[in-house]
């Protein structure tokens, strides 16, 4: 490529150079393993094979019906489900399969608000499933920051929704499957969870399992479950005929095969007992980040982490999220602005940071590396607007990070 394509190549060595140097604290990325990789730049990226195992519409289809098997059997047992589709090109595909096979336009959801954690497919004015269906919010309790489940149960048998969406993009306690199953159960609602943001913590046993209590589980395969970028849907047998469907023909074409090898890739990795020993790291890490950045003077939404991420709010300071972050690029150190409940500011100019620890953990960060990442944070933070300071403290960043090395 340097010598057939030497722009595209110049923006990819780039590219690998901000991630090996950079602290990387975006909650919903991580940094996939070789052998992901591997999988993912293979041969099979040049195959057709719409259809499932054994009932394709292409020839040629023995090899890649062995990769999509693996694929599938690994996800079940990974997480104890009675079925899995792992065609899913995006998290957000997923969503659409569940959503289109069993609503009808116009039918009634009950879903988390996006400015208090929930995703643009769960209802969004501006995505497909806002304009699609009669969507009614629910958030977190203006107490304590957290899903106020009998609130949620009122909303449920006033509204009286066909579904009940829940999983969260920034919300950082655990959700109550169990009381989300009863609730949706009492009022005739299927249960769709999308656990795209916990998915790791799930398959290690960290986060309770949403897939007994739920009709459909989604994921995304590159955020905590640290595979490539794609989707999954796991139900109960009973659905599995309308879900394969919707997903193929139903939203989409072939599927990407180098991409569910490395599914599959991911799968096996999340089996071996490490990776439990990592996710329970994911979270020790997130709650010390969180404490010591508390001990600088900034608020944590609802007091603490029980999972992969916390939400800054940074109006203690006097600052908002846009000129965080962008101080944070400065110095070396990747988090998003986001959008806190209840928040003050504007989309554009949220009072908020969300922080994560998938990736960091990854490079081998443990407790005291993480609270020297939150000392680092709250030094760019105090030197907003001095682009010599941030870029001191960037040296010192990537001096830092060089012992922690990317698994390239
Ligand atoms: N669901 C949740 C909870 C997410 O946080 C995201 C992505 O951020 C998605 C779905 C969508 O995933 P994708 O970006 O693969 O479409």
């Amino acid at each position: 490529m340097a010598e057939t394509d030497p722009d595209l190549y110049a923006a990819i060595v780039a590219e690998e150079k901000r991630q090996r140097n950079n602290i990387e604290l975006i909650a919903s990325e991580n940094f996939a393993s070789p052998a992901v990789m591997e999988a993912q730049g293979s041969v099979l990226t040049n195959k057709y094979a719409e259809g499932y195992p054994g009932k394709r519409w292409y020839g040629g289809c023995e090899n890649v019906d062995v990769v999509e098997q693996l694929a599938i059997d690994r996800a079940k047992k990974l997480f104890g489900a009675e079925h899995a589709n792992v065609q899913p090109h995006s998290g957000s595909q997923a969503n659409t399969a569940v959503y289109f096979s069993v609503l009808k336009p116009g039918d009634k959801i009950l879903t988390m608000d996006l400015s208090h954690g929930g995703h643009l497919t769960h209802g969004h004015k501006a995505n497909f499933s806002g304009k699609f269906y009669d969507v009614v919010h629910y958030g977190v309790s203006p107490d304590d920051e957290c899903i106020d489940y009998d609130k949620l149960a009122e909303m449920a048998r006033e509204v009286r929704p066909a579904l009940i969406t829940c999983g969260a993009s920034a919300y950082s306690r655990v959700i109550d499957f169990e009381r989300m199953s009863e609730i949706a159960r009492e009022v005739g609602a299927y249960l769709f969870v999308d656990m795209a943001h916990i998915a790791g913590l799930v398959a290690a046993g960290v986060h309770p399992n949403p897939v007994p209590h739920a009709d459909f589980v989604t994921s995304t395969t590159h955020k905590s479950l640290r595979g490539p970028r794609g989707g999954i849907i796991l139900c109960k047998e009973e659905f599995a005929k309308k879900i394969d469907a919707q997903v193929f023909p139903g939203i989409q074409g072939g599927p990407l095969m180098h991409v569910i090898a490395a599914k599959a890739v991911c799968f096996g990795e999340a089996l071996k007992p490490d990776f439990k020993a990592y996710q329970e790291q994911v979270v020790k890490n997130s709650q010390a980040l969180a404490a010591r950045l508390a001990s600088h003077g900034f608020r944590i939404v609802s007091g603490g982490s029980d999972n992969h991420v916390m939400m800054v709010d940074l109006r203690p300071k006097g600052l908002n999220g846009a000129d965080a972050s962008h101080a944070l690029d400065e110095a070396g150190i990747t988090v998003n602005k986001n959008s806190i409940p209840f928040d003050t500011g504007t989309p554009m100019k949220p009072s908020g940071i969300r922080i994560g620890t998938p990736a960091v953990t990854t490079r081998g960060m443990k407790e005291k590396d993480v609270e020297q990442v939150a000392d680092f944070i709250a030094e760019a933070l105090a030197s907003i607007g001095d682009e010599a300071k941030l870029h001191a403290i960037r040296d010192k960043v990537f001096a830092f990070n060089r012992a922690f090395p990317m698994p390239l």
